[in-house]
């Protein structure tokens, strides 16, 4: 008896991760976890955690590591959750949070651990184009030649780009990440759980190539008549 594949997927900001989480989760059948999502369900939920989540998140304040693993452990430690499995996104982000997450959830905590791989080049661009309506808070990307400020499609809300989207502020939050992944990124690999995939392409080729890789990895245990046969074992 297999279990369904644990995964952990990690990605610079503007890599297209939340996307790619979401269709690579929907194909391996499995529940796509992201730290926001688990802190507004267990506020919503009025669990002891989540409101010390939501005070953290009320004041603006990063939510502390030892709080967030005690939500994962919450979330992932029981037998039919882990057996379900799962993709973590956004979570470990640091060496630390990594070996704590192993630490309470045991060895088999990932199967696989996959870094989309995007460079700075590609990536930076695509966030200085990011906007948001000040009204309904959509985002959207400027094109060349569009107004500044624009007008939101879906409410004639006013879109600009965030104040804290400066170039100088979207590149010291790249290097952040670098700084603080690239550890974690040694571990992983060296605990032969890593694979690193060139995130740059059309949306539905780089969605291929990830879950082709993830496939060739892990045996697709339950969720296997679900992913169409020429997606799996190429390569
Ligand atoms: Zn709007």
């Amino acid at each position: 008896m297999g279990h369904r594949t644990r995964l952990i997927v990690l990605g610079r900001q503007g890599a297209g991760k939340g996307t790619q989480c979401a269709r690579l989760a929907a194909c391996l059948d499995v529940p796509h976890i992201s730290t926001g999502d688990l802190f507004r369900a267990e506020a919503a939920a009025g669990t002891e955690l989540g409101r010390r989540a939501q005070a953290f998140l009320d004041d603006g304040r990063l939510v502390p590591d030892e709080l967030v693993l005690d939500l994962m452990a919450a979330r992932l430690g029981g037998s039919e959750a882990r057996a379900e499995g799962y993709l973590l996104d956004g979570f470990p982000r640091t060496l630390a949070q990594g070996q704590a997450l192993f630490e309470v959830l045991g060895r088999s905590a990932a199967d696989v651990a996959v870094e989309l791989h995007v460079p700075t080049s590609v990536v930076l661009p695509r966030l200085a184009a990011r906007r948001v309506c000040g009204s309904c808070g959509a985002t959207s990307s400027a094109r060349p030649g569009d107004p500044e400020p624009n007008v939101c499609v879906g409410c004639g809300g006013e879109v600009a780009r965030r104040t804290d989207d400066t170039d100088q502020a979207i590149r010291r939050r790249l290097e952040a990440y670098d700084r603080q992944s690239g550890p974690l990124l040694g571990w992983l690999e060296e605990r032969g759980i890593l694979l690193r995939i060139d995130g740059v392409g059309p949306l539905e080729v780089v969605h291929c190539r990830l879950l082709n890789a993830v496939g060739n990895r892990v045996p697709l245990a339950a969720g296997e008549d679900d992913v169409p046969d020429d997606l799996v074992g190429a390569g």
